[in-house]
């Protein structure tokens, strides 16, 4: 069947049941759909994802994108949100409970590590910080009986750095949930691993022309469900406008995405000569202390990089002012090419211990590398790099 297809293949041919024979999935932006009466409707209130009914429990265009999401990450069904943080909030509350217990991985995106130690915390979810970089150290820190859920983010926000997907896969007890955001449904498939539930920021390289908010949970069908029935409560439904543009997105996802990651390796060796850089973080760069587990799990290598600057705040400063090319902004995946500060955007919300704790220094930026030409973006980075 279509699993036997290339991945490229299937970015093309995946979610189209629902468009007849138009080659483009059409937009369904109703937010309700009449019924035949009485019986009629009810079966369509009680009935799990009911189609056409109303446009918070689903929606066809919707539906279109959750299915080429599945088809890509090899798992059985999808459900798409509002937003990532949409898909990590719903998943989260349709799962755990107060009592329960949540091992999560300390480097990731700050919204999520805020989300456990604020509303999580706040209604008795109980969370362990781990190293997600070390082997074992998912397993060592659930609590039988009481944790519910392990949480992790690979390559991770904003210095990627891997989780060993089969180490995250063989956790046993508690289910199992990667934010696979900066690898895509292209990069790597952690349910091949074992991984339970596999989340995205579809706002990022899936969407991947910044034009549109939307998250996605991939799983297995009975456990998509039942995040299903806490999600229509939840409310953080994803528009059928951002699910086309998803849809528009997966579409050309494979060619985007291997232009821009092999920029962004050919830029994180570039700047390592550079006399203004300390160190630059990249997987696909020989060097790099988890270089093999990412020729192992990642099929494509991230399109960012992160850059630490010798001169800390002060020349991130100069350098976020000097870009002629790259913008100064937060966010990734798309064709513009966007340097951001973490320790004062996307990772300000965690105070100077924290932020340390995970190697984000006062110099760190990270480059979500864009479809420009290679060489003009390796000359503008340059001349913005203060000396
Ligand atoms: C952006 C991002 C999120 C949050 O997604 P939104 O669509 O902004 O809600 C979660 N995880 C990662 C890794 C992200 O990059």
């Amino acid at each position: 069947m279509s699993d036997e297809r290339s991945p490229d293949t299937r970015a093309v041919t995946a979610g189209r049941s629902h468009q007849g024979t138009s080659l483009t999935p059409p937009l369904w932006a109703t937010s309700t759909w009449q019924g035949t009466g009485l019986d009629d409707i009810r079966k369509r209130a009680t009935g799990l994802r009911a189609d056409a009914f109303y446009s918070r429990y689903s929606n066809p265009t919707v539906r279109a994108f959750e299915e080429a999401v599945a088809d890509l990450e090899g798992t059985e069904d999808a459900l798409a949100f509002a937003s990532g943080m949409g898909a990590i909030a719903s998943t989260v509350f349709a799962l755990c409970s107060a009592g329960d217990h949540i091992v999560a991985q300390r480097q990731m995106y700050a919204g999520t590590s805020a989300f456990l130690e604020g509303p999580c915390r706040r209604l008795g979810i109980d969370v362990t910080w781990v190293d997600g970089t070390r082997p074992g150290a998912f397993a060592e820190a659930v609590r039988p009986g009481k944790t519910m859920l392990v949480i992790a983010e690979s390559p991770s926000n904003p210095r990627l750095d891997l989780v060993d997907l089969a180490d995250l896969g063989s956790v046993a007890g508690p289910f199992t949930m990667i934010d696979s955001t900066l690898a895509t449904p292209l990069g790597q498939q952690p349910a091949k691993f074992g991984v339970d539930l596999v989340v995205h920021s579809a706002t990022k390289g899936i969407c991947g022309h910044n034009d549109a908010t939307l998250g996605v949970v991939a799983g297995e069908r009975d456990l998509i469900g039942s995040i299903w029935a806490y999600a229509v409560l939840h409310g953080a439904s994803a528009s059928p406008f951002d699910a086309l543009n998803g849809l528009r997105g997966i579409r050309t996802l494979a060619v985007r995405q291997r232009a821009q990651s092999a920029s962004a390796l050919v830029i994180a060796t570039a700047l390592r000569g550079h006399p203004g850089v300390a160190a630059v973080h990249h997987p696909g760069l020989a060097d790099h202390p988890q270089h093999d587990l990412a020729i192992a799990q990642l099929s494509m290598m991230p399109t960012l990089l992160a850059v630490d600057l010798a001169g800390g705040v002060d020349a991130a400063r100069m350098m976020l002012d000097g870009l002629r090319i790259a913008r100064p902004a937060t966010s990734l995946g798309g064709p513009e090419t966007l340097v951001c500060h973490s320790a004062t955007s996307t990772h300000v919300s965690l105070g100077p211990d924290d932020q340390a704790a995970i190697g984000i220094t006062d110099g760190l930026l990270r480059v979500s590398v864009g479809l420009e030409d290679t060489d003009e973006l390796i000359a503008d980075l340059s001349q913005a790099i203060p000396t």
